[in-house]
């Protein structure tokens, strides 16, 4: 066995290999304390417990990285089992290593409770944003690596529990971060526990071949060795190996094979000096073997968005074996290995350790990456820098993910609308704090409920910092408090009629008061008082319809007038009872040259107000209006007959309807799918009208959705809200 103090010169020694001005005099500080402070304590094993720190160190010092990160690696446990304080870390090591200890040991108390898929973004991410040093995140995928390796010790169910959070959380996180190996070795270590029969096998029978697969590679090697030789390209390191047992699993079930019947196993790889090497290594092994077409690929030219970069082909070697090479220089090749601590040797080299501007070339490098899945990491990575999102726990260890500044209230009403109506305190990590507390990253939030509380108060919509608390709230306000509501609105209502020079008798009359509440949207008057008390429409709004509307009424009345008395002369004539009415256009729309004429809208784009419109004198049935981008509206489409039936109409400013629009949305399909976007829509206000979805063989989701909405402001509402759920690729308006 190996001694600890053999152990810590071990690791002085890695460290020396790549960075002979370390400050060793703190590292063996570091160390000391340590073994100090973690006494007499073990690990399951039976070892000293500060074998542990030492060796998760070994595997930051395999990263390469910095003597700060060596020294908080050392410490990492220190804070959490020990009576070691941030404080006193601070005194000896200086406040940044204090901070990247405090950082890992909040990621440890982080508990992942749940296995449900859609929480496992928002942990990774959760992770990423409570590293403000993206040494923090390094250090812990470290200290997760050494317990994986370690894992045999502990109880099956604790095996089966950290396995599948490594290979949901961390894996991921490594791949991310492009640390190619160390994710290998967390998928395999995880594999091992989740599917130990799966996984023997595989390692047995890879085992039972071994000798074959290395007649095998040997061969490629010493052929391809040979050749680049005889064309003089330099310094090229050609090796292969068998593929890890978990991609190997991952194929098995992907093209439900066995392992006998998994052909590519193999992988080499091939490592030169220059760009320019890559390129003839790959003019060489196309020239020795025959490739597989639609395999090769150029992450040289289009590094993939975690910073990776190599050549990638697929070959059929002798015998038929397809096996795949992949070329790269020697600094693509560390940066495959270690991916983001990669990067930190380069920067120790130009800048001091540590300290402000650490970000500044993950940024850079970030910003070059173009496509979609780039834009996904930087915007994980982001979370880190610009943060606009906060990650908080329910006590049962679910993510709540919040707008930032995110209090109590909001977490209490994104939970359920019950939880928020019935607060009457909040806890955070088990203290009390005040509703309008700032939640953090990490937090716990617990929310005492009492079925005797008093319900919202109105300054809570103000404290609220989440458009679905503030909402809910005002539900809450709506449907309890009607008779308050009422008076209230009744009031402020009154006093807006009387600064318009208006007064109630003038709009309470049979004759009226049914046209005027049409006008507003409301079946009576009450209800208009009720929303305007809790603030569902403004007084001043529905003051200056009502005027509208007995303006309207008191025309109409002079236009009928007259018109009766006509009528009533022809009626005397011919004894018959007069024709109804022509109803008037009641669209909010100006058709320009024309009025009272019939306006129906399109069918195929179902403009809403506020979008860019056109109209079509039909045949018979009107004006059609389209939106300008409609393609049956194109221009260039119109026959020369049609030419002058185009006519141009505005919304006029007294849009007030509900409109009927319809919504194409694009999705990954998934579970719970359908609850999310009926929810968005109920969140909007919006009623729907008819709801039609299908499934596409490649598995996307695709909904028709018809709805109401008053103007093309709301619909651009309701259409972001929808792109915000998770899994929606695209939210169009169909037309043509
Ligand atoms: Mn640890």
């Amino acid at each position: 066995m190996v001694s600890v103090e053999e152990r810590y010169e071990h690791l002085e020694k890695t460290i020396r290999g790549y960075n002979i001005s370390a400050d060793f005099a703190q590292i063996k500080a570091a160390y000391v304390y340590a073994r100090e402070h973690h006494g007499a304590q073990m690990r399951r094993d039976g070892t000293p417990y500060i074998t542990h720190p030492l060796q998760v160190a070994q595997i930051v010092a395999e990263m390469r990285l910095d003597s700060e990160s060596i020294i908080a690696a050392l410490l990492h446990d220190c804070i959490e089992d020990t009576d070691s304080t941030y404080e006193d870390i601070a005194k000896r090591f200086g406040v940044t290593v204090a901070d990247v200890v405090d950082g890992v040991t909040k990621l440890t108390r982080v508990k992942y409770s749940t296995m449900e898929e859609e929480q496992m973004e928002n942990l990774r991410k959760m992770l990423f944003a409570m590293s403000r040093d993206i040494r923090v995140i390094l250090i812990k995928i470290a200290d997760r690596l050494h317990n994986m390796r370690t894992m045999e010790y502990q109880t099956p169910a604790k095996q089966k529990k950290k396995a599948f959070e490594t290979m949901e959380i961390y894996a991921p996180i490594a791949h991310r971060l492009g640390m190619q190996k160390v994710k290998w070795e967390l998928e395999d270590l995880s594999l091992k526990y989740l599917d130990p029969v799966a996984y023997d096998d595989i390692c047995k029978k890879l085992e039972a071949a071994s000798d074959e697969h290395d007649q095998f590679m040997s061969a490629v090697q010493s052929e391809v060795n040979a050749r680049l030789e005889e064309l003089g390209i330099p310094h090229a390191t050609v090796y292969g190996r068998v593929k890890h047992p978990y991609s190997i699993y991952r194929k098995m079930y992907a093209q439900e094979k066995t392992m006998d019947e998994v052909y590519d196993l193999f992988a080499f790889r091939v490592l030169v000096d220059t760009v320019s090497d890559c390129y003839n290594v790959l003019g060489v092994i196309h020239d020795l073997y025959k490739p597989i077409l639609g395999r090769f690929k150029d992450y040289i030219a289009t590094p993939k968005p975690n910073m990776y970069q190599s050549l990638h082909t697929t070959v059929i070697g002798e015998e038929g074996i397809p096996f795949e090479v992949q070329i790269r220089t020697y600094d693509m090749h560390a940066i495959a290995e270690y991916g983001v601590a990669a990067h930190w040797k380069y920067k120790q080299g130009i800048k001091k350790e540590g300290g402000e501007g650490t970000y500044e070339w993950i940024r850079r490098l970030l910003e070059n990456q173009e496509d979609a899945d780039a834009e996904e990491f930087i915007h994980s990575l982001k979370i880190d820098m610009f943060s606009d999102e906060v990650f908080v726990f329910t006590p049962r260890g679910d993510v709540i993910n919040l707008p930032a500044g995110a209090t109590p209230i909001d977490f209490a009403y994104s939970i359920h609308s019950a939880i928020g109506n019935t607060m009457v305190g909040a806890k955070v990590n088990g203290r009390m704090v005040g509703f309008d507390y700032q939640l953090h990253n990490g937090d716990i939030v617990e929310i005492n409920t009492s079925p005797s509380a008093h319900g919202p108060s109105r300054d809570w919509m103000k404290t609220a910092k989440s458009s679905e608390a503030r909402s809910k709230i005002r539900q809450w306000f709506k449907r309890e408090r009607r008779e308050e509501n009422i008076a209230q609105g009744r009031a402020s209502f009154e006093s807006e009629l009387k600064h318009a020079g208006l007064s109630l008798s003038q709009i309470t009359p049979p004759n009226v008061l049914p046209s005027i509440l049409k006008r507003v949207s409301f079946q009576s008057l009450d209800e208009m008082y009720a929303a305007i008390g809790y603030g569902g429409c403004t007084a001043l709004k529905a003051v200056n319809r009502i005027r509208d509307e007995l303006l309207q009424i008191s025309r109409a009345a002079a236009v009928e007038k007259a018109s009766q008395e006509a009528a009533a002369a022809k009626e005397a004539q011919e004894g018959r009872p007069p024709a109804p009415q022509k109803s008037k256009s009641e669209k909010g729309l100006i058709v320009e040259g024309l009025s009272n004429c019939l306006v129906k809208f399109s069918k195929c784009c179902t403009p809403v107000p506020g979008d860019a419109i056109v109209g079509f004198i039909t045949r018979g049935y009107g004006v059609s209006v389209h939106r300008k981008d409609c393609p049956n509206a194109d221009p260039d489409r119109r026959t020369a007959a049609e030419q002058g039936r185009w006519i141009k109409v505005t919304w006029s400013d007294d849009v007030y309807e509900s409109y009927t629009t319809s919504l194409e949305v694009v999705c990954k399909d998934r579970n719970n799918l359908l609850v999310d976007i009926s929810t968005a829509l109920s969140s909007c206000k919006v009623s729907v009208t008819s709801l039609n979805s299908h499934i596409t063989t490649d598995g996307f989701a695709i909904f028709h959705i018809a709805i109401s909405v008053s103007n093309a402001a709301h619909l651009d509402q309701v259409m972001r809200k929808i792109h915000q759920i998770s899994g929606v690729m695209k939210v169009g308006r169909p037309a043509g």
